[in-house]
């Protein structure tokens, strides 16, 4: 293998800064690392070879350019990326994981995408999900599910497990992922990577086919706590094209990043995330973390969230009842898929056959959900009753914040399970995401770093952090100071121990 592919975003750039590597080069040698390995991963469900080198070359143009004329290239220029199918860019494939979207090629170019290409990112394709990001596993594409690189017969959770595993299988040194209840941390916790949802509104939805329009968030997806912090600025800030975003400067996430020193900062355990449930290597790996914290001057406190308990089951109202609204735009006549359309049948019939078949097992089941909590007679019993849990969460959120600067928990209950395992049990399955759910629901940023491996089955443990609205950079300052310290003991970040992949091509 390639020896690029092992490098951080931030090594990468530096290379290419000194004129030691260039971006063709790099992007290559991922390119190369794709075809070895994605037979085995299927991280990938569309790689853009073409697309990729041209915009390398590019990227190595102007830079050759600006040696003359004095130019500063972005900090992230050249590096190449994998890029969530749920965003939307200019004539390449685009799915979200579903069979009603297959060949779509979206005409524009999302926010998000937008501003990788200004700062010259490379994007190498687009990443396998969960059917329009709903799931925990990536069980639910449509397009076969994508297996985590520590353990081939295991899920690498979702629904972003695509973007999670391209990064654990050295694939790509950046993702990018969207996460409404976890999806982007929870698959960083499975896969031993850094996940980030920033604040809710801190980064574009414009071009992000929507799950729930008021959780959905675009967001970073690394190896290390900086390289995620670099990829944040690059992609936040605000958006006249989405009404929710926040027309407010970009937290300082990137020197947050290069400074994790947390000597004072007051750090709240929620006493509702954890014990009974959790997975003891979980919790062991968790409670160490806070102790390593704890040396490192953070005053550490016990919180209680009281009304967390009830987040999972406003979130199963909240999030069907606005998936079955936006999903209700794919009736077969503007997008993907249309079936029975052969003269004969009405343009009603057309569409529910379309729908019928285009549409996954888990997708029925919310738009059902989502439909019968918005019916009139029972409007106000489920969504007006959620809509009023979300807001005591919010408050438990900002009575937490009065005592403490962030909030800590396991970023999940387990470590990734097998492939199988949880598929025919919504329940099981929805529980994974019970220490992310609140974040989404309260708009605060977080994020998942990774903090060692259980040791029943020697898989990544995610360490949980939350902050206030607009406070995304405490999130990277917990995460660096813990990944500096663990990296002494470990001798490097987390994803060093994690088994080389047999090459397959
Ligand atoms: N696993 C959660 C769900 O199934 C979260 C999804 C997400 O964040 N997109 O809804």
């Amino acid at each position: 293998m390639s020896d690029l592919t092992r490098k951080t975003a931030a090594e990468l750039a530096e290379l290419m800064t000194s004129g030691q590597a260039s971006s063709v080069e790099i992007t290559q040698a991922h390119l190369d690392r794709i075809a070895a390995v994605d037979g085995a991963v299927h991280a990938f469900l569309h790689v853009d070879t073409e697309g990729a080198l041209a915009q390398a070359k590019a990227v190595d143009d102007k830079r050759t350019a600006a040696k003359k004329s004095g130019e500063q290239l972005s900090p992230l220029a050249g590096v190449p990326l994998a890029l969530k199918d749920v965003l939307t860019q200019e004539g390449v494939p685009t799915t979200a994981g579903s069979k009603i979207l297959e060949g779509w090629k979206p005409p524009y170019d999302s926010t998000v995408v937008k501003r990788l290409k200004a700062a010259g990112i490379v994007i190498l394709g687009k990443t396998n999900m969960d059917e329009f990001a709903m799931g925990s596993s990536t069980e639910n594409s449509a397009y076969g599910t994508t297996h985590n690189p520590w353990d081939l017969a295991r899920i690498p959770g979702g629904s972003g497990g695509g973007s999670s595993a391209a990064i654990s299988a050295y694939e790509a040194p950046l993702a990018i992922g969207t996460d409404t209840g976890g999806s982007i941390r929870q698959p960083g916790a499975f896969t031993g990577t850094v996940g980030v949802k920033p604040t809710y509104g801190g980064t574009s939805r414009y071009g992000l086919i929507a799950l729930a329009s008021s959780l959905d968030t675009p967001g970073p997806c690394a190896r290390t706590t900086l390289d995620a912090a670099l990829l944040h600025e690059a992609i936040a800030g605000y958006d006249p094209m989405d009404s929710t975003s926040i027309n407010q400067p970009v937290p300082a996430v990137v020197e947050a990043a290069r400074n994790g020193d947390v000597a004072g900062l007051r750090i709240g355990v929620v006493k509702e995330l954890g014990g009974e449930g959790y997975q003891s290597g979980v919790e062991a790996r968790f409670h160490e973390a806070v102790e390593l914290l704890t040396k490192l001057g953070a005053e550490v406190v016990e919180v209680s969230c009281p009304h967390f308990e009830y987040a999972l089951p406003a979130y199963y109202l909240i999030l069907p009842s606005e998936a079955s609204s936006n999903l209700a735009k794919f009736d077969a006549m503007r997008y993907g898929l249309r079936v029975g359309d052969d003269g004969t049948n009405s343009a009603e019939t057309v569409t529910s056959l379309t729908r019928e078949a285009g549409f996954g097992a888990e997708v029925k089941r919310r738009i059902i959900l989502g439909t019968h909590a918005l019916s009139s007679g029972y409007y106000d019993a489920y969504y007006g009753q959620a809509q009023k849990v979300r807001t005591l969460i919010a408050r438990d959120f900002a009575k937490a914040y009065e005592q403490v600067d962030v909030l800590v928990s396991p970023a999940t209950p387990t470590t990734a399970f097998a492939i199988g395992d949880r598929i025919d049990d919504p329940i099981a399955m929805y529980k994974n995401d019970l220490c992310t759910i609140p974040s989404n629901l309260a708009g605060n940023a977080a994020a998942s770093f990774p903090c060692g491996l259980a040791d029943e089955d020697g898989l990544p443990v995610g360490f949980h952090v939350m902050a206030p609205v607009m406070r995304d950079d405490l999130l990277y300052k917990v995460g660096a100071a813990l990944e500096s310290a663990l990296a002494e003991q470990w001798g490097g970040v987390l994803m060093t121990k994690a088994p080389e992949l047999e090459v397959t091509r």
